[in-house]
């Protein structure tokens, strides 16, 4: 909006009173304010109870999600002009003082001519230029609520796997997840319902892997509260969430981190109590493994000679009785490991917070990847209906949106993340080559591997059995009734030559050593030749 000077620079001050009366009006019927101080706290209220949330349920979830980003918007803004507002009356500049001062003094006529010349000048330099009310921006939103398909409309980015804000997408995070060591594997279905389970893992494996996966997952949850429950105020709830967390922490109550447990996390190491002392050459005298246990339990190095670690632990000696009484309390941690567990405990409170914001979210999406992997075994198994799936697909385009399905254009085979696989991927498997087989009764496969494999696999031996034909090696490849017959009559005649047939094939010895048939040596015995 373009600034226009004005005889009176409480103009601005009408404005922005007329902006909150404007506000109230609009959300009337939303909220019950009785003064525009409240409102805020009201709002905030509101947001708390969730009963927007609740109100909203039953519509549209695009729908409900963009209005919530708009009163989010609106109510940011309706924050800022208060804060100007009230700048204004407490007057720290003393503009409006002086303002009033030139108005009601001596020179008044003067002083109002001159600014009525300015006023006249600035339209005579711009003509057509007009001060657009803040009611026609109020009179926009209320236009955009009547028509459904900009409230419809995409507003916040969302990737497909978060389908509008409905579901969590946290497969770069649970890859993360998994590059940190020592933490139990799970599939990502588990992991979902188990991320937020930050106090079964172990101390000792809280490192710095863990500390980043932490960092991208709170990252990513912040992110995603922010564009999925636009009028959750986020920096109120990390600051509850902060102020909870500092009371457990020195109560040693946080999940996880108890007193306790503590103490285990000083590498075994034995802390000393360096007061006693008045040498290096003292300690020296206490051996090689008390020292080495020493060190542990600071958290340093713990090699070297005897000397060595006599002169690194005298070293800590300094600021060493200021950090043993701080850390007394806190079993035997170090002060400058207990600041970065700190750190790491810290990231898991405001990570907690955040997952009791997003558990409805959290529960749709267990539902949604559950109902996901049950269709992918589905069309593993059922192939041959893709093409009717595709067609009812185009018929149900409207409920698209609600069954989640990926664009997929090309009808390639869904991956094991649900989205399709890569085309190069599927050209290589080739998939797009579709091979029927009449012996199957028709079936058709698709891809080279899948035919190849078929022909040991149940339907196809069930087909042959029909036929009364061996499934064995010889007929790999035919998949025509006609020819496995042909083969079969071919195979068995060939068997017939082969087989061993005595009348014919028996040999004899006649008395003098040759070799006859049986046929020759029986007519000769029967003429008494032998
Ligand atoms: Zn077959």
């Amino acid at each position: 909006m373009t600034y226009i000077p004005t005889p009176i620079s409480s103009y601005y001050l009408s404005t922005a009173i007329s902006y909150g009366n404007l506000f109230k009006e609009i959300f009337s019927p939303l909220l019950a304010v009785s003064s525009s101080t409240d409102l805020s706290r009201t709002i905030y209220l509101q947001v708390n109870n969730n009963q927007i949330w609740k109100r909203c349920l039953n519509s549209n979830h695009r729908e409900k999600l963009n209005s919530e980003l708009r009163l989010r918007l609106m109510y940011d803004r309706y924050f800022d002009v208060t804060q100007e507002l009230r700048d204004l009356y407490e007057d720290k500049d003393g503009l409006r003082k002086a303002d009033i001062q030139t108005l009601s003094g001596p020179n008044e006529f003067n002083e109002f001519y001159d600014r009525l010349k300015q006023i006249k000048e600035f339209h005579r330099k711009h003509p057509g230029e007009i001060c657009v009310p803040m009611s026609a921006e109020f009179e926009k939103y209320k236009e955009m609520r009547e028509r459904p398909e900009e409230a419809n409309a995409v507003l916040i980015d969302f990737s497909d796997e978060e389908g509008y804000g409905r579901y969590l997408d946290l497969h770069d995070v649970y890859k993360k997840y998994l590059n940190v060591k020592g933490v139990p594997r799970i599939d990502y279905l588990t992991y979902i319902s188990f991320f937020d389970r930050l106090y079964d893992i172990s101390r000792d494996k809280k490192g710095i892997a863990y500390k980043a996966y932490l960092e991208e997952l709170l990252g990513y949850l912040e992110n995603f509260v922010s564009r999925a429950r636009p009028i959750v105020d986020l920096e109120e709830e990390t600051k509850e969430a902060l102020a909870k967390f500092e009371t457990q922490w020195t109560q040693g109550t946080f999940p996880g981190w108890g007193r306790e447990a503590a103490s285990a996390l000083a590498h075994g190491g034995a802390h000393l109590d360096l007061t006693a002392f008045t040498a290096w050459e003292e300690l020296a005298s206490l051996g090689l493994d008390r020292l080495k246990s020493a060190l542990l339990a600071l958290g340093l190095k713990c090699g070297g000679t005897l000397e060595e670690r006599a002169r690194r632990l005298w070293a800590t000696k300094a600021n060493h009785s200021k950090s043993f009484a701080k850390t007394a309390a806190w079993g035997h941690v170090p002060p400058a490991l207990s600041e970065k567990l700190k750190e790491i405990a810290t990231l898991e409170a405001r990570i907690y917070r955040l997952s009791e914001l997003v558990k409805e979210h959290r529960e749709a999406t267990i539902e949604n990847v559950q109902r996901r992997q049950a269709r992918i075994g589905f069309e593993r198994d059922e192939d041959d209906t893709d093409a009717d799936k595709d067609a009812t697909g185009a018929e149900n385009g409207q409920n698209e949106e609600d069954d989640d399905i990926p664009y997929n254009p090309k009808n390639l085979p869904l991956g094991w993340d649900g989205k399709p696989i890569p085309y190069w991927l599927y050209k290589l498997h080739g998939l797009n080559m579709y091979y029927s087989c009449e012996i199957c009764g028709n079936q058709t496969y698709r891809g080279p591997k899948a035919f190849q494999q078929h022909f040991s696999e149940w339907r196809h031996a069930h087909g042959m059995r029909c036929l009364g034909i061996p499934n064995t090696i010889h007929f790999a490849h035919v998949t025509k009734i006609e020819e496995a017959l042909a083969l079969w009559q071919r195979i068995r005649t060939m068997k017939e030559a082969e087989r061993w047939r005595p009348e014919v094939e028996e040999e004899l010895e006649d008395s003098v050593g040759n070799v006859v048939s049986r046929k020759t040596y029986e007519d000769l015995k029967r003429q008494g030749l032998l």
